[in-house]
């Protein structure tokens, strides 16, 4: 293991959605062991959601820096997050980030950080750092077979994708309009290009939030597709930890009175909000499978209804105590890690893939959208989960649903499953720290050398 301390000063500045900031967070902690000084910069509303998790250990090396963005009529001022917006202001809150680059270019000036790593939804940050000659490098909180089929299909549409999942291969050219990241539908084709510039821009590496035993093949037909070096430095996720609110408590009091491997996990992220259908549809699915659930129902911004609205008449009476309901967010990294936890039905967002394999609960996937089908066959693929079947209108359906659910939690045809993600937990749970070492030797050659070619 690499024990060459550094003595760097790098400024973050991560999209402005939980997804992100989060795994910056957990990246952050791991360059502050080997001496980095972290500036993390972000909206107050999104400092305020990882806060928490900045515990004196890290006090005095990870800094918080606020940005503020102008307020741009349609978004509510101080909902400069996508957590809780409404889906379709997403392009606007980053048409406000965009506009907040004069800030941006002040906090460099005073900062003077030695290195700049941003998102991918910020492709304009590398151009700040270098013209101050600051190298700036991508961090890539999105997995890595998801991106190599993204990159894959934009360079090479006619060529079969070299690297076949289960059913990767099978993916048709149009469902991928969905998948590159991407905040607008008006103009495709700026964002795509976005997502591009965002990597070409990064300074001779490309970091990513993966590891080579998930995704080793996808990593090599990046820096193929990239012609940069891809340096996997997953899995960044989220410690449990046990924050002390009341809700908190009641939500883990009534876990922990249930069996072994019991329970499912039921939640789509910070971003994603089921239709009424999909709604209806998993509420039967969850009533039918017979399992106990806790269930984080979430409604954008404006949109909120009580449960008696969003819920089918009398469910929340049938299901009694083998469901909890949740409004809004629920600590999923400790849910994950408790051992009455025993399926996590999923929109397989990034982050949400890597907790279920870091706490090892199959997963119950149920894709919405962007990267999300990508990821959920990985997660077959690698034998962590399946994937709940829409129907030929693309429609989830109660049955399914609860078929699934029973399969991964109690069936005897689930047992592999359930077997696989429980490996890769151990084997995460085995891995050497050595990686950081390495990514910080790439950084540090990348700050000493200033302006790399890229
Ligand atoms: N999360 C949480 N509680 C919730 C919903 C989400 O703690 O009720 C966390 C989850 O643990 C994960 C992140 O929010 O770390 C969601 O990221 P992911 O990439 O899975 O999905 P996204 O929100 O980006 O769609």
């Amino acid at each position: 293991m690499d024990e060459k301390k550094t003595d760097m000063r790098a400024l973050m500045l991560p999209w402005l959605a939980y997804g992100h900031i989060s795994p910056f967070l957990e990246l952050a902690k791991k360059l502050t062991t080997k001496n980095f000084d972290i500036y993390l910069c972000s909206t107050p509303i999104n400092l305020n959601s990882i806060k928490n998790r900045i515990t004196k250990k890290y006090s005095l090396s990870i800094k918080l820096v606020e940005i503020n963005l102008p307020i741009l009529p349609d978004l509510p001022s101080h909902q400069h997050t996508t957590n809780g917006l409404p889906t379709h202001l997403i392009p606007t809150l980053k048409l406000a980030f965009y506009m907040s680059q004069d800030s941006f270019a002040k906090i460099l000036d005073t900062i003077k950080p030695d290195l700049v790593i941003y998102d991918f939804n910020q492709p304009w940050a590398p151009t700040f750092a270098a013209a101050r000659n600051i190298p700036a490098v991508l961090f890539m909180t999105t997995g890595a077979a998801a991106c190599s089929f993204g990159l894959h299909m934009l360079k090479k549409p006619d060529v079969e994708f070299p690297f076949p999942g289960v059913r990767l291969q099978g993916f048709h050219k149009s469902e991928f309009q969905n998948i590159v990241p991407k905040a607008s539908q008006e103009n495709e084709n700026e964002d795509k290009e976005d997502a591009l510039d965002a990597m070409r821009r990064s300074c001779k590496i490309i970091l990513y939030n993966t590891f080579r035993d998930l995704e080793g093949k996808y990593i090599d037909s990046l820096s193929i597709l990239t012609e940069k070096k891809i340096v996997p430095i997953g899995p960044l996720v989220q410690e449990p930890v046990l924050d002390a609110t009341e809700e908190t408590k009641t939500i883990m009091k009534w876990l922990h009175d249930k069996p072994n491997s019991s329970t499912v996990f039921v939640s789509f992220g910070s971003e994603c909000y089921l239709s009424n259908e999909e709604r209806e549809e998993v509420s039967h699915g969850l009533e039918i499978s017979g399992v106990n659930f806790i269930w984080v129902v979430r409604f954008p911004l404006g949109e909120k209804v009580s449960f008696e609205e969003a819920l089918p008449i009398g469910f929340v009476e049938r299901v009694g105590e083998r469901g909890l309901v949740v409004e809004g967010w629920a600590p999923q990294a400790q849910i994950l890690a408790h051992s009455s936890t025993g399926g996590f039905v999923s929109h397989c967002g990034w982050n949400s893939v890597l907790e279920s394999l870091k706490f090892g609960v199959p997963v119950v996937a149920m894709p919405l959208h962007l990267d999300q089908p990508l990821n959920a066959r990985l997660v077959e693929e690698v034998g962590v989960g399946v994937e709940v079947e829409r129907d030929e209108n693309g429609k989830i359906n109660r049955e399914a649903i609860a078929q699934v659910i029973r399969k991964a939690v109690l069936g005897e045809s689930g047992e592999g499953v359930r077997i696989k993600a429980r490996e890769f937990s151990d084997r995460i749970g085995m891995r050497r720290e050595e990686g950081i070492g390495e990514v910080v030797e790439e950084l540090v050659k990348i700050c000493e050398g200033k302006l790399v070619k890229n």
